[in-house]
């Protein structure tokens, strides 16, 4: 992929760039070293005075920023403009938190005395040049929440932006260089996909972290795994929405709405699949339907847009063959199903719910990463659990219930890295973030986020 700024809602490119060659790779890598060698002997107050400086040219630049990442890939304005912010409170929850998050833990005396230790303790200590491969549905959110935690701790980090965020990615760089970081402490480094190996390889790097496709995750894993490098991974999701007869109906239908459309239907943690107590399907479907069709399809910068285009063609037409599989193969359109009429340029898709959704589609089991969603009729507690597990994937899950014997069940046997009842997923910077399955391994955000790319050290003393 060209790395280029390319208007989704126009089709029209507007600005190319020259990726990174052998040398000036070098020198990032040589700058990221020397960095972590200064940078790790930084205390918790200087770390928290960078990154809240940080924190606060974000919120300076937040209006120019949305609007880069609304013409980069396409999402509302003013979704754009709540990712900045968002980004600058987790860095400032960071700021604040960080130094007792990676307190020393000192396990009880009689638990380790027969180790003969005086005192002993676990103590967090940075591991180094994080590389970060990021994707570029949220072009910010997705890089502060891996550079916030990373650079709290101690370590320096190098951005492998996606290819068609050129911009941001080079803002980001820009951003913690404006808030006084040391050179090297933070770099984006323009290359392609093809070029990660070498840098993931190479003996300065310590350790990855990857947001994006699970093809990506494999390719970026497996050579960590052959360099015995660790990896954090959060790859695709196709999070089940279950809605069970004791719900408030009109307000599941009502949040379902935006847990599917929300950044345009392109996010890991959008709710694609929705499974209803027969008791109450009719309602919400017709609910559902009515709410999915009426959102206004267009232009992302307009603050009357609900839902702008897709990011690329490709991922438009990875969409539509989707819809055409299912279509095919005898699903039901209950609403889109096609590109709007009236947005003959640019990469967009109307918001769709599918049902009759069988087995023999790839949808049933393959994320749809746009505003497509599908709709399944269940008859028990048993049948609902069956099938919001029955997907390669377990990022999180949506459950609305009042019944306390449900939520017990859901909790125990949802197989997925987050439960949410009666609302829709969303990530915090003090909650836990990531999957299992083919969803990823390991946790961003949160205390378990900031642990994970620490060197936690045995401290013994005799
Ligand atoms: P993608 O194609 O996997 O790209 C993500 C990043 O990986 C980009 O920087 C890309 O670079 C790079 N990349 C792609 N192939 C690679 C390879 N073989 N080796 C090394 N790097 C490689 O994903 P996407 O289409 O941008 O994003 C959509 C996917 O990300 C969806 O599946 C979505 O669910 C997932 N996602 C997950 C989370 C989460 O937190 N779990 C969050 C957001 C998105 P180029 O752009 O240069 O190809």
């Amino acid at each position: 992929m060209p790395i280029a700024t390319v208007n989704p809602a126009t089709g029209e490119t507007l600005r190319t760039y020259e990726a990174l060659g052998p040398e000036a790779v070098e020198r990032c890598l040589a700058d990221a070293e020397a960095a972590f060698r200064a940078y790790r002997t930084t205390g918790f107050a200087e770390r928290a005075e960078l990154l809240n400086r940080a924190a606060a040219l974000l919120e300076e630049d937040q209006e120019d920023i949305a609007r880069t990442m609304t013409t980069e890939m396409g999402k509302p304005l003013v979704a754009a403009r709540a990712e900045a912010a968002k980004c600058a409170k987790a860095m400032r929850w960071y700021a604040a938190n960080a130094e007792s998050l990676l307190a020393d833990e000192y396990p009880a005396d009689s638990d380790v005395r027969d180790s003969g230790a005086s005192k002993a303790r676990a103590h967090y200590r940075p591991m180094g040049v994080i590389l970060a491969v990021m994707p570029w549905n949220f072009p910010l959110w997705q890089v502060v929440r891996f550079a916030a935690p990373a650079l709290m701790a101690g370590n320096v980090g190098l951005l492998k932006h996606a290819s068609n965020v050129p911009q941001t990615a080079l803002y980001l760089g820009e951003l913690f260089h404006r808030a006084g970081y040391p050179r090297g402490c933070f770099q984006t480094l323009l290359i392609g996909s093809g070029d990660v190996e070498t840098v993931l390889r190479d003996p300065r790097v310590a350790a990855a972290t990857l947001t994006g496709s699970e093809p990506a995750g494999r390719a970026v894993a497996s050579v960590a795994g052959d360099e015995v490098k660790k990896t954090v991974l959060e790859l695709g999701g196709s999070d089940p929405y279950v809605v069970m007869p004791s719900a408030d109906i009109p307000k599941a239908a009502k949040t379902a709405v935006t847990a599917r459309v929300q950044n345009n239907g392109q996010s890991c943690i959008a709710a694609k699949r929705f499974i209803v107590h027969t008791d109450v399907y009719d309602e919400f479907a017709e609910r559902f339907t009515a709410g999915m069709a009426g959102l206004a399809v267009g232009d992302p910068l307009l603050s009357s847009t609900d839902v702008g285009p897709l990011a690329t063609e490709q991922g438009r037409g990875d969409v539509e063959a989707l819809v055409d599989d299912a279509l095919r193969k005898g699903a039901t359109v209950l609403c889109g199903g096609r590109r709007p009429p009236e947005q003959p340029r640019g990469w967009f898709y109307e918001p769709t719910v599918l049902t009759d959704v069988g087995p023999a589609m790839r949808i049933d089991q393959e994320e749809a990463f746009g505003p497509v969603a599908t709709l399944y009729r269940v008859a028990s507690l048993d049948e609902a659990v069956d099938r919001a597990n029955h997907t390669p994937f377990g990022l999180s899950s949506n459950v609305w219930t009042r019944d306390d014997t449900e939520i017990a069940r859901f909790v125990r046997d949802l197989q997925a890295g987050g439960i949410f009842f009666n609302g829709m997923t969303a990530s915090h910077p003090a909650f836990p973030f990531g999957g299992v399955k083919r969803s990823g391994y390991g946790r961003e955000l949160s205390g378990h986020g900031i642990r994970e790319f620490c060197n936690v050290t045995t401290v013994w003393h005799g």
